[in-house]
């Protein structure tokens, strides 16, 4: 029997544990650790200020479908690793493995410029897109000018742009429109680069909304420092804002970068080849965020990073898997798939209007790709987020 122990219980993570049950069955145990008891949709959360969604709504508690799946659940926070003696170390206590699969997501880098964890608001968990709520709320008393961005090296610059486009139709519904002037900030080279190097059309279609929408935006450019009241670029510009939202850039969580022995990147991340499989120790993996991508690009002017979508971090769970499986047979040929070759599938909300981005690779050069905008309903996003809990909550690991 070999015990496979996955850190991390989300995209990434909980693919990787089902799919290694579900293929390895008798042969394989499979510990899931993570400290969250819930399985949370996170692209949703884009809506949860609006109120149009309750945390509720957009998560369920994973234990039970895990138990009835095989895969031995514990609910810890892990600490750190010991790769010599396989040992991972929790608040619940110590977990040995065989095999380790670190999908931790991404922890928040705050301090990329002052005041950005006091003065802005972020929206990429539940607590702080209730905030969120909140500041909302009492925004509505008393508007004025906002901005809305990512900050230098941000890589998930799509989940911002959806806010933006969220927030433009809020402010419209509130009838408050014309007391506001929104601003979108960003490191990118132009708009709609959204870190893959852009979209055919994609730089004009972003450029249409942002002049339909009366968004003012700069290209190219860093936070310097946010206040109560202003955001400072880089370029010393000072832009008046009575409610700031920011994504920060994304780094490695405090048990990757607390555990030497994972020879983690600087910014906490793990190397992996195309297998997934760890550079220099062999049965440690990783999948979703926790794993170092490099860029195809090198940013003109402010550095920015890429996204690890949904899609991808789902793959790469596959991926793993199946290469432990394989592993564990004794097999040496693994499956491979660069992170920039796996197919983008993904879509922009723009407040209740959509964007569909699909192309045969995430990083160029790709033979297909295609942004088709959907300006009656955000339908397929809407769709996307029930199949999702659906094949989550039923432990469907298998289907795309
Ligand atoms: C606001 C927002 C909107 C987004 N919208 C989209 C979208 O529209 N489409 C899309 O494709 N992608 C979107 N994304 C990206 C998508 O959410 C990620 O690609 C995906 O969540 C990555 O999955 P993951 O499993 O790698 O990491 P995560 O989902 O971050 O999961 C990491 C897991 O590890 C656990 N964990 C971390 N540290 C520990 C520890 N020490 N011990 C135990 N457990 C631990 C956490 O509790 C968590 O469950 C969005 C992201 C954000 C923030």
């Amino acid at each position: 029997m070999t015990t496979t122990v996955v850190i991390g219980g989300s995209f990434a993570g909980m693919t990787a544990a089902l799919e290694i049950k579900r293929k390895g069955k008798g042969e394989h145990k499979v510990i899931l650790i993570d400290k969250s008891p819930l399985f949370l949709f996170i692209p949703s959360l884009i809506w949860v200020p609006f109120g149009r969604r309750e945390i509720a709504d957009i998560s369920f508690r994973k234990e039970e479908m895990l138990k009835k799946k095989g895969v031995d659940f514990l609910l810890a926070d892990a600490q750190k690793v010991d790769t010599k003696t396989q040992i991972v170390t929790t608040d619940k206590g110590d977990v040995k493995y065989d095999h380790l699969v670190v999908c931790t997501g991404p922890k928040v880098k705050y301090d990329v410029a002052p005041g950005v964890q006091e003065f802005s608001y972020y929206i990429g968990t539940p607590n702080d897109a209730m905030k969120t709520r909140k500041a909302l709320e009492e925004f509505k008393q008393n508007p004025g000018p906002i901005v809305i961005g990512a900050t230098q090296s941000a890589g998930c610059m799509g989940a911002a742009y959806e806010f933006l486009f969220n927030v433009e139709k809020w402010l419209r519904e509130q009838n408050i429109r014309k007391k506001v002037d929104l601003t979108w900030i960003t490191p990118e080279d132009y708009l709609g680069h959204f870190g893959i190097d852009g979209m055919p059309m994609g730089e004009s279609m972003l450029k249409a909304f942002m002049s339909m929408f009366n968004i003012h935006y700069r290209t190219q450019v860093g936070v310097k420092e946010v206040t109560k009241d202003k955001v400072i670029l880089s370029t010393d510009e000072e832009l008046e804002s009575k409610f700031t939202m920011l994504m920060p850039p994304f780094i490695g969580v405090d048990f990757v970068t607390n555990s030497p022995d994972l020879k983690a990147t600087p910014a906490g991340y793990i190397p992996v080849g195309d297998d997934y499989r760890h550079k220099e120790i062999p049965n440690v993996w990783a999948a979703g965020i926790a794993v170092q991508v490099d860029l195809p690009f090198t940013p003109e002017k402010v550095p920015f990073g890429t996204p690890k979508t949904g899609y991808p971090s789902d793959e790469t769970g596959k991926l793993t898997a199946e290469n432990i499986l394989r592993v564990t047979k004794g097999r040496t040929d693994l499956k491979k798939k660069a992170w920039g070759k796996i197919p983008g599938l993904c879509i922009m909300d723009a407040g209740k209007k959509e964007v569909w981005i699909i192309s045969d690779h995430l990083f160029k050069p790709r033979n297909f790709a295609i942004m088709v905008p959907n300006v009656i309903y955000d339908v397929m996003k809407v769709s996307l987020e029930k199949y999702f809990l659906w094949k989550m909550k039923k432990g469907y690991s298998f289907l795309p």
